[in-house]
Order: structure tokens, then C-alpha cells, then sequence
């Protein structure tokens, strides 16, 4: 006999575990199960990631982005404090470092003050004196982002979930499935599992989640691979800020960074290298599978076509460290050759339209019985609590309060 939840929950990446402690939590006496493919919590996207609590500055204002990340940073403290977890608003420096950056900054400033963010323009000579390493003609501050550990969040969402009775089964893959009258028939590794509703929440498998499960979808996940130095042979106050370059409209993503980390020191990235695998995190992996659904989707060719420049770019910083490092010596000329130290890369799960564009939203996509989490780029950590939120009202067809889970 197949098991029987009222809910599953596919993937227990931060996504996936804030969303099955919502579950428990606004529905009491329901049967939730969490099915994660790997041995733990958060070995993807979730532990893999800069670890930065995004104040919400970069958003399209009214998208799902900003609406969520402001909400999220409120509630991934609150939920930091409430169970002892640790954070750090150290706020962060956007730093212009020419002319043309400078003019972006402009615009940035408009979105963030757009967003209802709390920014603060900063001459060039104000910047050096706040962080005297770092190089800049002008910058934003941000006093409110931070940083934490988003894999520790997950984790001990994930323990407080199973403490109270929820269903974690680890090790154990979704590979197919089909929806009947009744809900969803989930096919696993181990066996059959019924569920009155499914929320997928498989980050770089969401499309092929999609795909079985007979979800309308014009998207494919392609794989960005970010890498990351640790910073070695600097001290500890080589910055008190996070720094951040002006993002380049001919790139996606929000550019190398430098970060402090919650454990201390620094890193600098990541880049935003296309992939040949979605889980393979050696520079040189590839995934026939991955490889194939790549190549063979119109979209990649169109998004490689209008960002060959940029592409071709990032490959070439990814195999020399020394172009690497002029990415970073752009705004700190302090940080040298010898000082980037091996660090743990992430892969990005971007979905990417037929027509070749990233699709830059949050994409929630639903049929009667399921709930597919189509795009959950960053800031989707910062904006885990919400979203959960956000899936439970509309698979339950309540109210997404915003409170923690
Ligand atoms: C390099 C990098 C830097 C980032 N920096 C930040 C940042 O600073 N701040 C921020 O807010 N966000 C950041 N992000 C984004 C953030 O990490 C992600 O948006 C977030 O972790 C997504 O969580 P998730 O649960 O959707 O996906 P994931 O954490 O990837 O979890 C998906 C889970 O689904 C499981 N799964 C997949 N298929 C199956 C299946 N068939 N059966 C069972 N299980 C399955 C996987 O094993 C995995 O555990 C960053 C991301 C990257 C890659």
C-alpha cells in the first residue's frame, strides 16, 4: 500500500522546508511529508550561496522579487531571533568606480527608493572614509542587509519540522508521477507515495518536475555555476561593509562581490559561468542528460547568441584566477593573486524563456493537485518565509500572513 500525506513537499532546499513548516503549522492535524533526493537538507542552491539577507534594493518594483524580499529580510530575523540562529546587519556598499557606474548608481538609487528601501547615497570621499580599502567615485549604502547562514536556517527549520511530527525522507527521489481525481500519485525511488496536493520545490530539477507532472511550462532550467575565492592573508577588518560592484546591464546577475561570512573572513564572488552539468560543481563536469536539454532548446542558443560577449567572458575569468582578481581589484587593489583561496562554488537553477531571456521573477506555476517552483533565483533564500507563505494561501486558497514559520 502506497503511503498516503495530505501534503508533500518535493526538495528540501530552504524553499521547500519553509514551505512544509508552513504547512504543519497553519494546517493543523495534516499529514506533511518532504521528500529530498540527497542525504541532508540544503546541499544545492540553499548551502551553496553568498549567504547575504538582500535588503531588496535590485528589484523591478510590484514584482514578486521585491514584494518578497522585503517581507523576507523582516522574517528571516525574526525567525534568527526566535530560535538563536545568527545573523549580522552589517550593512552594504554599492560602489561606483567610474563615470558610467556612477550614472547607474543614479538609477539603482531610484528603484531602491521605489521598493520603499532605506538607502543612502554616499560620495566618493565618504566611501573611502567608511571602507578606506575600497576604491569608489560614489556609492549607495544599504544599512540594511545583512548576512547569515541560510543552510543553518534550513536545517533547523527542517528539525523543528520533523520534532513535530512532520515526515522528512531523505535519500529518497521523486522520478516521476501523475495526477489523479483525488490528488497525485507520486513515484519515488522507494516506491508509491499518495498526496492530496504536491508542491515542487526541486530548484535545478524544477522543469523536469513540471514536465512529469503535466504542468504547463515554456521554460527551461539552464545552470549558472557561480565560483568563489576565500579571501587569505588579509585582516579581519579588511572591510566592515559588504561590497558590491554596480551591476553591468551586459551581465546577469549582481556581479563579484565581496562578503563577509558569518564564520568570519571573506569571500569574493560568484561569477555566473554556464554550466555543463546542474549538480556537477568541478569546473570541467558535464551531465550528458543536462548537456542534451541544454543544447537542444532553442532558448540556450538565443541566450548564448545575445550574450556571447559576456559569456565567453565569464568562461575566460573562470579559467584564469588572474582575470578573476581584476574584477575585484577594480574596487579593491589591495586584494592580491595570493590571496584567493580555493572556495565552495553554488549552480544557480535559472529558468530561461524559449526566446532566450532570463526569466527574472519569481514563477509559481499550479494545476489542481500541485504547485510547481518554477524560477527561485536569489533572493528566493532571503525570501524563503514568504513564499512559503505565498504557496500555502494559494494551494489552501487562505491568506499568506508573513510571520515565521
Ligand atoms: C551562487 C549563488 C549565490 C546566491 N546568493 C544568494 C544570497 O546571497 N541571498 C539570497 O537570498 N539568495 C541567494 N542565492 C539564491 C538562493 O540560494 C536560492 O534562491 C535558494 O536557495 C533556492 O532554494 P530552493 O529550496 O528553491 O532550491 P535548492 O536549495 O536548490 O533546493 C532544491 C532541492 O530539491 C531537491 N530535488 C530536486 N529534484 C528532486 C527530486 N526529483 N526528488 C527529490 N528531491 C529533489 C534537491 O536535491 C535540492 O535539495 C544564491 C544562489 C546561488 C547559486
Amino acid at each position: 500500500m502506497a503511503e498516503t500525506f495530505d501534503f508533500v513537499v518535493v526538495g528540501a532546499g530552504i524553499v521547500g522546508i519553509a514551505t512544509a513548516r508552513r504547512l504543519q503549522t497553519t494546517q493543523p492535524g495534516a499529514r506533511v511529508a518532504v521528500i529530498e533526493k540527497e542525504e541532508a537538507v540544503a546541499l544545492h542552491q540553499s548551502g551553496r550561496n553568498s549567504g547575504v539577507i538582500h535588503a531588496g534594493v535590485y528589484y523591478a518594483p510590484g514584482s514578486a522579487k521585491a514584494r518578497f524580499c522585503r517581507l523576507g529580510v523582516a522574517a528571516t530575523r525574526t525567525y534568527c531571533d526566535e530560535n538563536g540562529l545568527n545573523y549580522e546587519t552589517c550593512g552594504k556598499l554599492i560602489v561606483a568606480t567610474d563615470e558610467a557606474e556612477e550614472g547607474r548608481l543614479q538609477a539603482l538609487h531610484e528603484r531602491a527608493v521605489q521598493n520603499g528601501i532605506r538607502i543612502e547615497p554616499v560620495t566618493g570621499a565618504e566611501a573611502r572614509r567608511m571602507e578606506p580599502n575600497i576604491s569608489a567615485v560614489a556609492a549607495l549604502y544599504s544599512p540594511t542587509t545583512g548576512i547569515t547562514d541560510f543552510a543553518a536556517i534550513a536545517r533547523h527549520m527542517a528539525h523543528r519540522f520533523t520534532a513535530e511530527g512532520g515526515s522528512l525522507r531523505t535519500g529518497e527521489a521523486v522520478t516521476g508521477g501523475r495526477e489523479t481525481a483525488q490528488g497525485v500519485t507520486l513515484t519515488t525511488s522507494r516506491g508509491e507515495i499518495q498526496a492530496g496536493k504536491a508542491v515542487f520545490c526541486a530548484g535545478l530539477g524544477s522543469d523536469r518536475m513540471a514536465q512529469a507532472f503535466g504542468a504547463e511550462i515554456d521554460f527551461r532550467v539552464i545552470p549558472f555555476r557561480g565560483e568563489y575565492y576565500r579571501i587569505v592573508n588579509q585582516p579581519e577588518d579588511l572591510v566592515r561593509h559588504l561590497i558590491y560592484p554596480v551591476p553591468n546591464p551586459a551581465r546577469p546577475f549582481l556581479g563579484v562581490h565581496l562578503t563577509r561570512k558569518m564564520d568570519g573572513g571573506f569571500t569574493v564572488g560568484p561569477n555566473a559561468v554556464l554550466a555543463g552539468a546542474r549538480e556537477g560543481y568541478g569546473k570541467l563536469d558535464m551531465n550528458t542528460r543536462d548537456l542534451r536539454e541544454s543544447l537542444s532548446y532553442p532558448g540556450f542558443w538565443r541566450l548564448v547568441g545575445r550574450n556571447f560577449a559576456p559569456a565567453m567572458g565569464e568562461l575566460a575569468a573562470s579559467a584564469s584566477k588572474r582575470l578573476y582578481l581584476t574584477r575585484v581589484q577594480r574596487y579593491c587593489a589591495r586584494i592580491t593573486l595570493n590571496d584567493l583561496a580555493p572556495y565552495k562554488p553554488g549552480i544557480r537553477a535559472q529558468a530561461v524563456s524559449r526566446d532566450g531571456r532570463l526569466i527574472d521573477d519569481f514563477l509559481f506555476v499550479d494545476t489542481e493537485h500541485t504547485l510547481h517552483v518554477c524560477n527561485a533565483p536569489s533572493p528566493a533564500a532571503t525570501s524563503s518565509i514568504p513564499i512559503a507563505a505565498h504557496i500555502v494561501a494559494r494551494l489552501t486558497g487562505g491568506t499568506a500572513g508573513t510571520e515565521a514559520p
